[in-house]
């Protein structure tokens, strides 16, 4: 078996993995790291939780410490689609490179432009950043890409839902094309396969896991049921989940409770909130500092639910969750095996439960289809305990039901607006437009799922008092895609 002493990591490397607790190397660091110390392009198809981020960290941070950083140049660049996932790989960085004099700066939105600033103006090795705010950053000519030796792109296949690639291969154009490329992906969709074979050279392929597998520590169960009425679903699942949840007692120490809206994702923390239940909401509208602090309790301990849109978890690194329940089946299949994946890592037991009316039998099939196999069927629970308990007459039953539905929602309060008030859904594919492609969320025919978060960029393109020219907001009317060359200084 590989030791990760056998691996040519800088000595100050090891040292901080071995802090760390780490003793071998997963199969995604034994593959990929002799690669990237060697300099050659990466292409490293894993998913979250085998690894992978240590498997590009340790080779970038034995590779640029043989040099010095220069200023607004970073030799660096590390690309994430969410602002969670590129502050986890800054904590992994700050982890493994404890023992050097690297620097690195975070580009992410939420976080004050500021601070940022001054550590590039200085220099710094490593760059993190989500696409859009590193293309801010660029555009106000507050960075220089070409010093880059090394550009990073984790999860790309996400970029791909979010409407990213078109940034990515911005961002690839205006870096050296001398450069290494380490790109990770879990699936290769043809889009993502394009972009490979147009920006990585010579690319040595690494993979684990496919990506339509679950782990064998995962029990799943699926509870399908078939709502007394369509428009009573989403509150009878609501008491399904209550019921679930109960049933599951001590054994549930934690979980991720996985919505396909975000307006869902507030109701139903609301609803379970009201009904006793320690739970808080995270997905991309919510502020980076209640995103941050939410997070922090789910995993100190101190916050038993955490109720989540696909995005906000996805790569999320919480190492126990006994507890995974698909409130709603996942409209893309490979979501499901990214959701369950929270829970039964490292080894540990963990449980997943997805509840689903007949409306998500095609996405039930399509998930089924993924995993070569059927979901394990559970017994659906009885929720007649939360109805109104006096014995009811002939005729009255349908009213109670109805009140007991209400009751429900009250405690959801306040109702989210009806699906046709929110925003039309994003396309999927690249060069749909420009402002589908800063969603978070793909969509889906049916479900209309909302834009998972809201553009990056525009908040941060408000004029600043005493900008100087090249800073100045974009031309109006030329939407987001103004031409470099008016955006460009007349100085020189
Ligand atoms: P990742 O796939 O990068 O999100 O990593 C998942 C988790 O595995 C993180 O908590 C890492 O700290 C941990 N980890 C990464 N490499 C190792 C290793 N070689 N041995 C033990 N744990 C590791």
């Amino acid at each position: 078996m590989t030791k990760f002493t056998d691996l040519q990591l800088d000595p100050k490397v090891l040292q901080a993995i071995s802090e760390a607790g780490y003793e071998t190397p997963t199969p995604i660091q034994a593959q990929a790291i002799p690669p990237a110390l060697e300099g050659r392009d990466v292409l490293g198809i894993a998913q979250t939780g085998t690894g992978k981020t240590a498997s590009f960290t340790l080779p970038l941070i034995t590779r640029l410490n043989r040099g010095r950083a220069r200023a607004r140049m970073p030799r660096s660049l590390v690309l994430a689609p969410t602002r969670e996932l590129a502050a986890q790989v800054a904590e992994n960085f700050d982890i493994y490179a404890k023992y050097t004099k690297l620097t690195k700066a975070l580009l992410i939105g939420g976080v004050s432009f500021g601070e940022q600033n001054k550590l590039i103006d200085r220099g710094v090795d490593v760059l993190i950043a989500t696409p859009g705010r590193l293309l801010d950053h660029f555009e106000r000519g507050k960075l220089l890409l070409n010093g880059v030796e090394v550009m990073v792109v984790d999860e790309a296949d996400r970029m791909l839902d979010m409407g990213f690639i078109p940034d990515i291969e911005r961002i690839f154009s205006l870096t050296p094309f001398t450069r290494q490329t380490l790109f990770f992906s879990a699936t290769m969709a043809p889009e993502i396969e394009r972009i490979t074979n147009q920006f990585l050279a010579g690319a040595v392929k690494v993979e684990v896991a496919r990506q339509s597998t679950t782990s064998e520590t995962i029990e799943q169960a699926l509870i399908a049921f078939k709502p007394s009425r369509k428009d009573r679903a989403f509150a009878e699942k609501r008491r399904m989940l209550r019921a679930l949840i109960k049933q599951e007692g001590e054994a549930l120490k934690n979980a991720i409770i996985f919505c396909n809206r975000k307006v869902d994702v507030d109701t139903l923390a609301k609803s379970l909130k009201k009904h006793g239940f320690d739970a808080a909401p995270i997905h991309g509208d919510l502020d980076q500092s209640v995103r941050t602090r939410t997070l922090d309790g789910f995993r100190d301990g101190t916050l038993r639910f955490l109720i989540a849109s696909d995005v906000a978890a996805r790569g999320l690194d919480i190492p126990a969750v006994s507890h995974i329940f698909n409130f709603d089946v996942p409209s893309h299949a490979e979501d499901y095996v990214h959701r369950i994946g929270r829970t039964g890592r490292a080894g540990r037991l963990g449980k997943a439960f997805t509840l689903a009316t007949p409306a998500d039998d095609k996405y039930v099939d399509a998930i089924e289809h993924m995993l070569q196999k059927p979901l394990p069927r559970a017994e659906p629970l009885s929720i007649e305990d939360e109805k109104p308990r006096r014995r009811l007459r002939a005729g009255e039953a349908d009213k109670a039901t109805d009140a007991a539905a209400r009751q429900d929602e009250a405690a959801a309060a306040p109702a989210p607006a009806p699906e046709a008030a929110e925003p039309a859904p994003a396309p999927r594919q690249r060069g749909q437009g420009k402002d589908a492609r800063r969603d978070e969320k793909p969509a889906s025919a049916e479900r209309k799922p909302e834009p998972e978060r809201k553009p990056e960029r525009k908040p941060e393109r408000k004029p600043e008092r005493g900008r100087s020219r090249d800073d100045r907001e974009p031309v109006v009317g030329m939407g987001d895609h103004v031409p470099d060359f008016l955006m460009r200084s007349f100085r020189a």
